[in-house]
């Protein structure tokens, strides 16, 4: 048989524990005996990231911007106990936000939908994409605690120093917390734009949701700035595809959403996209379903799994026992990415491919056959699910190519 020839290579980011293990596998299985893969290959793995001072990361996330396409493996971000079981040098950043700080991106996270995986909201029969500001707010915030009879200002100097504005945020006749929060015209500017080329390229609607009512200054500047931005630039094209941007209070988002039946980029503040998000992937089944990826003003596009590295399974393999980790997040991870380089370089043939790869592990679970996570779940009439583990579900979804 022919293999498939790739013009480009995409950037190949390697992760750890049980990803890892999945990583090889989906290669090995699903990939490289019908594609001839072009990859720029960079070991994420905890090791390697020690080993080199955590310069593959930024090496990683540089090549993503030249070559436009990176697939990147779920990565351990270190603290106390990893350091220990390592023996790192030092606890270091997380990879996802330091690729995030290169690439400027902005994060959009989709379930993948299955028939016979119900979503806990029955309404929702298609995915729900969720946009994540990625930048300020409460996540860089500056918090204090403050004692009784002491006061709390917001205080604007000019750049020389010169105050110009102060404003009393609170006299404390008790003892209390203050937070002082930030963004940036700009980062709003340019979520605005992935957001609405986002929809676009999928073409869905955009909700957006902030709490302009009580917030009139702050979350009045993100309402603005979308507005400004979708009426110059985005109006005319979302309306000769049909499709509609909606601006409204956060909470009448929420109640729309989960009156709809999904199928919308719904884009959300930082704290609200962290905390949707976990709805959103929780109610439609398995953390092994969700997908992200992360899209830079510049076009460049990082796909991965939205899951972690899965330790708990880890540990059994490494025992030697049976595992039985759902693959498909960082299954589509991988199509995500091989269609985005055909879609570049006009290779039809790879977006073909990875379309297939696509129907077929759809189809693998709809007829039947799944990882463990799933088969509680599952009902479909007709069909039992049978449970199978990690490397006999993709050698499965092979035979459904
Ligand atoms: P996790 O790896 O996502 O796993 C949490 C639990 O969710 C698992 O123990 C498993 O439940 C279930 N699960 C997640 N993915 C699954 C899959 N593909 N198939 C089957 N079950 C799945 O999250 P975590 O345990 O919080 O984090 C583990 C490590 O991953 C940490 O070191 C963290 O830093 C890292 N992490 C990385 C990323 C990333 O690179 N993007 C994201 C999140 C976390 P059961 O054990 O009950 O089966
Ligand atoms: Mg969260």
């Amino acid at each position: 048989m022919n293999k498939i020839k790739m013009t480009t290579p995409l950037v190949e980011m390697d992760g750890d524990e049980m990803t890892r293990v999945i990583w090889r596998e989906i290669k090995k299985i699903l990939i490289e005996p019908y594609v001839e893969l072009k990859s720029e290959y960079y070991d994420l793995g905890l090791k390697n990231r020690d080993a080199t001072d955590d310069r593959v990361t930024v090496e990683a996330a540089e090549a993503a911007k030249r070559l436009g396409v990176a697939v990147k493996c779920a990565t351990i971000t270190p603290n106390a106990q990893r350091v220990a079981e390592y023996n790192l040098k030092k606890i270091w950043a997380s990879p996802n936000g330091t690729i995030r700080r290169i690439m400027d991106g902005t994060v959009f996270r989709a379930p993948i939908i299955v028939d016979g995986i119900a979503p806990y909201v029955p309404g929702w029969e298609k995915p729900i994409i969720i946009a994540r500001h990625a930048y300020g707010d409460i996540y860089s915030a500056v918090e204090d605690r403050v004692a009784a009879g002491e006061r709390a200002y917001i205080v604007i100097e000019d750049k020389n120093g010169g105050e110009l504005r102060r404003k009393l945020i609170c006299g404390f006749e008790d003892g209390g917390i203050v937070q002082g929060a930030h963004n940036l015209d700009a980062s709003v500017a340019a979520f605005a734009r992935s957001c609405f080329n986002y929809a676009l390229d999928k073409k869905v609607d955009v909700w957006f949701g902030a709490k302009d009512t009580v917030s009139r200054i702050y979350d009045r500047r993100f309402k603005d700035i979308f507005a400004e931005i979708y009426d110059s630039e985005f109006r005319g094209k979302f309306e000769k595809n049909n499709l509609t941007y909606l601006y409204t209070l956060i909470d009448d988002v929420v109640a729309r959403v989960m009156r709809s039946k999904g199928g919308m980029l719904w884009v959300c503040k930082n704290y609200d996209g962290d905390v949707m998000s976990d709805m959103v992937a929780t109610a439609y089944g398995s953390l092994g379903m969700m997908t992200s990826v992360l899209v830079s003003p510049d076009g460049s596009y990082e796909f991965e799994a939205a899951h972690g590295t899965v330790t708990r399974h880890y540990y059994k393999y490494l025992n030697g026992e049976s595992t039985s980790t759902n693959s498909v997040a960082t299954i589509f991870a991988w199509t995500g990415a091989l269609k985005k380089r055909g879609e570049i370089d006009g290779n039809k043939e790879l977006c073909l491919f990875a379309e297939k790869v696509e129907k077929a592990a759809v189809k693998t679970i709809e007829s039947g056959f799944m990882t463990g996570d799933l088969v509680l779940q599952f009902k479909k009439e007709g069909v039992t699910p049978k449970k199978l583990d990690t490397v006999e579900f993709l050698r499965k979804i092979a035979e459904f190519y």
